[in-house]
């Protein structure tokens, strides 16, 4: 049996303008697919996830951290992934005890100078390589940091 390929027309969701889709299931499927799924057409998912890059940029700025270079689409994942690092990063802080307060101005600088680092890194292509990160990587790293304060 050939494959059925059918033109469907929907809506989008922002500007309500029709446009078609291809969907590639039954007739029947994509009938109801057309008809629950929410579509939005290129030009407003475009718009879309450039606000939603611009607004993460703007959050990002406001803690120190520059704004990306790249591809659009790689600035718009990489800021994706800095805001998931930075939470990483977050979550770590809040999970530390300390025994004083002299641990705890040590911690407090050596996440600092972590951050630093970080606001080097101005090309997208950085986060997208190092989106892999883990909580663990950043502890290991900040463990490092502070090891240089102990000795200077
Ligand atoms: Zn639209």
């Amino acid at each position: 049996m050939a494959e059925d390929i059918y033109d469907y027309d929907v809506r989008c969701g922002t500007c309500h303008k029709k446009f078609k889709v291809q969907l590639f299931d039954s007739h029947e499927k994509n009938l109801f697919l057309v008809d629950k799924k929410s579509w939005y057409c290129e030009p407003c998912k475009k718009e879309y996830f450039k606000k939603q890059t611009d607004e993460r940029t703007k959050a990002q700025q406001e803690i120190g951290l520059p704004e990306l270079k790249g591809s659009v689409k790689q600035v718009s994942w990489s800021v994706k992934i800095r805001e998931e690092l930075i939470n990483k990063v977050n979550f770590l802080k809040k999970s530390l005890k300390f025994e004083n307060d002299s641990e705890k101005e040590k911690s407090d600088k050596a996440f600092e100078m972590f951050l630093m680092e970080w606001q080097e890194k101005t090309a997208a292509k950085w986060w997208i390589d190092h989106r892999k990160m883990t909580v663990r990587d950043i502890a290991d790293r900040i463990d490092e940091i502070s090891e240089t304060l102990n000795n200077g």
